[in-house]
């Protein structure tokens, strides 16, 4: 539940270490925070295993560098997740309806521009190969109980697809372009100050496809590609927890040259309860109890996820201790796995007692309530002072 550590932070190393300092920095933190020489600490596990995860990326050159540049993010989920794999541009969305606006421009506005350029003589004409978009990583924020249950999401995207009209080749009826003759390139004469020369420079007419149409499609402005809004419905299988990402395919950014669009990947964030928390797949929850009932036992009835349930509480309950319910955690259908519950009890003692309370009470205290703690603590407050 807490925050990741940095990994150079856990390592102690800094970003610019070699990959030699990154192994030497493991090993070290490695031997001193050992489980097996920590027994001590209750959280020698967690350390180890921080560390040990924390090289694991670092000293992979692939996971290092998605870590670089993305953070946590870059890296978690990859460890059998069927929804991972993502490695494009990272974009991140906030508010569920956004668009792709400066991919889209830049496709349309003032990409021929790369194109014109000198070839010099005998240069091979500019092919204009296709190239798939990038994928796009957008966050998505669901409620606690959206991604325990599982739901439904709705959001509005503008996408960049084949005109369905010319089937994205922004006219009918092909034809030779008539500028290059079909060659794609165009040969100008270039008049300065050392004399003349000659240069190629791709056709303007038909970007250097040699191909034009003899109509142009009205729909798309012979463009070949829309932006459209599209309603976008994805399903959330119960079970997803933050970090964790589903592939919405093709609704990335927009191919060139004919090349496909990216995959747009959803990475969500799951939101807090006020009673549940949330660990994985086990769900833990703080369960209040009066002095009575810890002292001599109760049925009390406990929320779950799945509705209330009856659980039997034994005498002598304190504080801090725990109690499994099997199978009442997340049904995760995203990882097939289930959890279970784990109630947490808190006594709270009354401030204020009535005075046939604490009559009661002091009846109680001439009664031998001391527990073997209690007497192993008053010998040492007995030895202590000698
Ligand atoms: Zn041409
Ligand atoms: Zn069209």
């Amino acid at each position: 539940m807490a925050e990741k550590r940095d990994y150079y932070e856990v390592l102690g190393v800094s970003k610019n270490a070699s990959s030699a300092e990154i192994k030497s920095a493991y090993r070290k933190k490695a031997k001193e925070l050992h489980p097996d020489l920590n027994k001590d600490d209750p959280h020698a596990e967690e350390k180890f295993k921080e560390v040990q995860e924390a090289y694991s990326v670092l000293s992979d050159d692939n996971k290092k560098r998605m870590y670089d540049q993305f953070g946590h993010a870059g890296v978690s989920g990859s460890g059998g997740n069927p929804y991972g794999g993502y490695g494009g541009s990272y974009t991140n969305f906030d508010a569920s309806d956004f668009d792709f606006g400066d991919i889209f421009d830049s496709i349309f506005g003032g990409a021929g521009g790369g194109f014109g350029g000198f070839s010099g003589f005998g240069g091979r004409s500019n092919s204009k190969r296709a190239s798939r978009g990038s994928d796009v990583l957008m966050r998505m924020d669901l409620d606690f109980e959206e991604a325990i249950y599982g739901c439904e999401k709705k959001f509005n995207l503008d996408v960049v697809e084949d005109c369905d009209e010319c089937h994205g080749h922004g006219g009918f009826d092909r034809e030779e372009c008539s500028t290059c003759n079909g060659t794609g390139t165009v040969t100008t004469q270039q008049q300065t100050i050392l004399g003349s020369f000659m240069s190629r420079s791709t056709c303007p007419k038909c970007n250097g496809l040699g191909k034009t149409y003899k109509r142009k499609c009205s729909e798309c402005n012979g463009k070949g590609k829309i932006k459209q809004k599209k309603k976008i419905t994805i399903n959330i299988p119960a079970g997803i927890n933050t970090g964790d990402r589903q592939r919405v395919s093709g609704k990335g950014s927009p191919g060139t040259n004919g090349g496909e669009n990216g995959d747009l990947y959803i990475e969500f964030v799951v939101g807090e309860h006020n009673y549940f928390a949330r660990e994985n797949d086990d769900i833990y929850l703080e369960v209040p109890l009066t002095i009575a009932e810890s002292l001599l036992g109760c049925k009390k009835e406990i929320p779950t996820i799945y509705g209330n349930v009856k659980i039997n509480i034994s005498a002598g309950t304190n504080s801090g201790d725990k109690q499994r319910i099997k199978g009442k955690g997340v049904d995760n259908k995203y990882r097939r796995h289930k959890g279970d519950m784990y109630l947490i009890f808190k006594v709270y003692t009354p401030k204020n007692l009535s005075r046939e309370q604490k009559t009661l009470i002091e009846k109680l205290s001439e009664t031998p309530l001391e527990t073997e703690e209690i007497k192993k603590f008053n010998k040492f407050t007995e030895k202590n002072d000698k």
